[in-house]
């Protein structure tokens, strides 16, 4: 590229006409004078040639061309010529050379003969604006230099046979190749891997011959010096000879093999944690999740097309004796070895899964009748008549079935669950190894839905409620550093009624909103109190469910709690589920940025036994990932769930999240979570739920002994 401007600034004060013109006859600049007087007008967008500048219409270049003769002498030239128009010309000539000496460009000069300037002073002139133009030339060639020296990015010049013209600093450095080593040598040959080359150098060829037009992006591997090989994201551009032809490839690459790394890490033990969170990390049946989630689905089918189906509930009747008598190990290769008789049991299209401990389950969605029911439970048993031969052992195992069969009345997977449990409760409770089938009749009352919403509606008013709260502690100091406020219910009569009757009654019946508001209040209110006491600040996690986040002034409320209380927000923590979020979408993330704002803390509670994507995590406003308890009840001794936990951990540490471990309850779980960087912990082995005057106490206490 021709430095324009600086050129006009020459030019355009001469009477004269000044043409640059390249080797091939192109008029790089001109200015205008004489021009009009020709009457030559170009339209097209390329460059003019020289002889079409005072010959409009010619389209060849005469033999006695001084522009030629002065690219083959590099003399400067003087002559005369005619002109049919202008009449009489005074012609200079002189060369412009490059860094190498070679003639680069020609600076014309073209006077009508009657111009009184005497022929040196022309040339002098003339002179000092070729030697100003090769300067300027030189300066532009030494400033693109510098900028592909110092980019970032490897840059690198291909000429049209694939070898290595040019390639910056950062190409060097990547490639671990000096610049003299590479420059002259194939590319594709010397920095690409040996797979890569064939495929790559096709490609490049198109693009070379016009086959291919050149896309924005591409990516390759490249090989280093050493052998390692580097994975690079390209952007190319082509430079044209005054042909039009492609002369040269430049092209930018980024290495992005780190960030391709992540990717795929993150993308792996995404997959690897979905399984492992649907599935019986032990005996590698569905879990309770993935098992209530195809349970639904039947349910529908059976609906829709009015079809039966019976749930059978299994409880291996001896697990606890085993596991005391010959240790858990045993106990667990009894359980993978039940599962695997009981799975050749079934057909292919029931399903099986582990609900938890000794509780398995199988749906079969072509039973029809209690006969046929019947039929397959004798069969179970049967099997399970005879011992099954573990780790040297001969084992009996017993096995409860409860059947329930889909009824009018069930119309959830839950109703189905809970009356083929009872069922099987029936069947341990009248000396085991048998099945009983459900009947409503017979079944064991379970507490009903719309007994308890009367008696919540007032439990707050009366004072039944009340909070407890559980100590997290810092697993590297031992220090409580922060609590969990959890609901109670007592009532007079019914007794002691667990969080998780109540509050899913609270939340089907909407409840759970001015529930929910008590909650929050009384814990700011609490965690107030501490600090006007001069305790040392901890924070309080409070719940929060679906129905709750889904009302349009959430925040608000909250807020006004906060005013209310007068609690510093930054020792507010909500926890909240996966299901709350994805139940609530956008909404949701919106409200909890917002509240992050004001200085609130998000946890996401129970973490693994939701649906939502790991990858989502990262656009949530989270501090903290709270591992279930389910998954820490077998850790260290089931190597799946070290194996699940530990990836947990290696995932929030990569998203920049804190991690509590939910339901510590042995010292080798407790190790084992340190070991694994687990920052924060809970559970019954540093203390179960307390009263507000119990915490007090436990605040100097330290839970590691240090
Ligand atoms: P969560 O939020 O996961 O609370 C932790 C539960 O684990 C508590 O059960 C706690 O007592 C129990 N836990 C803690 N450490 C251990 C341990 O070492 N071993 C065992 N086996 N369990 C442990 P809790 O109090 O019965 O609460 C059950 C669930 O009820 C809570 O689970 C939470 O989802 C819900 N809940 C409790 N209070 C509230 C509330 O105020 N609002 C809302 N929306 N939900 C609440
Ligand atoms: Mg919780
Ligand atoms: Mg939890």
């Amino acid at each position: 590229m021709l430095p324009y401007e600086f050129l006009e600034k020459f030019f355009s004060d001469s009477t004269c006409l000044i043409a640059v013109i390249d080797r091939h006859q192109r008029v790089r600049y001109h200015n205008m004078h004489l021009i009009d007087g020709v009457g030559t007008q170009w339209r097209s967008k390329d460059l003019p040639r020289c002889f079409e500048l005072f010959y409009p219409g010619q389209n060849r270049c005469c033999d006695s061309c001084h522009v030629k003769e002065v690219f083959a002498s590099g003399q400067t030239l003087i002559r005369e010529k005619a002109h049919p128009r202008l009449g009489h010309l005074k012609i200079l000539c002189l060369p412009i050379r490059n860094n190498q000496g070679e003639v680069q460009l020609v600076i014309e000069q073209i006077c009508p003969a009657g111009t009184h300037q005497h022929i040196d002073q022309r040339e002098a002139r003339l002179r000092t604006i070729a030697e100003n133009t090769e300067q300027q030339l030189r300066r532009e060639r030494d400033l693109a230099r510098h900028y592909f020296d110092i980019a970032e990015v490897m840059m690198v010049v291909l000429d049209r046979e694939g070898r290595i013209c040019q390639l910056n600093r950062k190409g060097c450095q990547l490639l671990g190749f000096s610049e003299k080593e590479l420059i002259g040598q194939d590319w594709f040959d010397n920095c690409l891997p040996q797979r890569e080359r064939l495929a790559s150098r096709q490609f490049f060829d198109d693009i070379i011959c016009g086959k291919l037009p050149l896309g924005q992006k591409g990516e390759n591997w490249v090989q280093t010096h050493d052998g390692r090989e580097l994975l690079i994201s390209w952007s190319s551009s082509n430079i044209t000879d005054d042909n039009g032809q492609i002369s040269h490839l430049i092209s930018c690459g980024e290495d992005i093999t780190e960030h391709r790394r992540d990717h795929q890490a993150l993308t792996e033990s995404e997959t690897r944690f979905q399984y492992l969170a649907h599935h019986d990390a032990l005996t590698n049946l569905p879990n309770r999740l993935l098992f209530y989630d195809r349970m639904e689905h039947a349910l529908e089918k059976a609906r829709r097309y009015k079809r039966q189906m019976a749930l059978f509930f299994l409880d291996l009747d001896r697990l606890k004796n085993i596991n005391d008598s010959l240790g858990h190990s045993v106990g667990d290769q009894v359980l993978v070895a039940f599962a695997h008789k009981l799975q050749q049991l079934m057909r292919k299209s029931d399903t099986l899964a582990r609900l938890s401990g000794d509780e398995f389950v199988v749906l079969c969605e072509d039973v029809n009748s209690i006969d046929h029911a019947s039929l397959l439970a004798e069969k179970i048993l049967g099997a399970f008549g005879s011992p099954l031969h573990v780790a040297g052992h001969t084992i009996h195992a017993p096995v409860s079935i409860g059947i329930a069969l889909l009824d009018a009345e069930m119309d959830k997977a839950h109703d189905l669950l809970r009356a083929a449990d009872s069922a099987m409760y029936r069947a341990k409770k009248a000396g085991g190894h048998r099945y009983a089938i459900y009947d409503s009749a017979s079944s064991i009352p379970r507490r009903d839905i719309f007994h308890l919403e009367s008696h919540l509606r007032q439990a707050v008013e009366r004072g039944e409620t009340f909070l407890q709260y559980q100590p997290q502690i810092d697993l590297q100091s031992g220090r409580l550093i922060g609590v969990e406020a959890l609901a109670r219910w007592e009532h007079p009569r019914l007794g002691m009624i667990s969080p998780e009757e109540f509050i899913a009654v609270a939340e089907e019946t909407g409840q759970i909103v001015a529930l929910g508001d008590w909650v929050v209040e009384t814990a700011c209110a609490q965690n107030k109190a501490w600090q006007d006491a001069g305790l040392a600040p901890i924070t309080m996690a409070v719940n929060i469910s679906p129905h709750q986040l889904s009302q349009a002034d959430f925040s608000k409320r909250i807020q006004r709690i906060l005013t209310k209380t007068g609690l510093d927000p930054s020792l507010l923590e909500i926890e909240i589920t996966e299901t709350a979020i994805m139940d609530n979408g956008e909404k949701a993330r919106e409200t909890m940025r917002g509240l992050c704002e004001l200085g609130i803390s998000f946890a996401l509670d129970d973490f693994g036994t939701g649906y939502s994507s790991l990858s989502n995590l990262r656009y949530l406003p989270l501090k903290k990932l709270k591992i279930d308890r389910s998954f820490i009840h077998d850790v260290p001794h089931s190597d799946p769930d070290v194996r699940l936990v530990s990836s947990v951990l290696a995932l929030a540490s990569s998203l920049d999240l804190q991690v509590v471990a939910e339901g510590i309850e042995t010292e080798p779980q407790l190790v084992f979570l340190q070991q694994k960087g687990s920052e924060i912990g809970q559970g019954y082995f540093f203390s179960r739920p307390v009263a507000a005057a119990e915490v007090e106490k436990l605040m100097s206490r330290n839970f590691l002994g240090l």
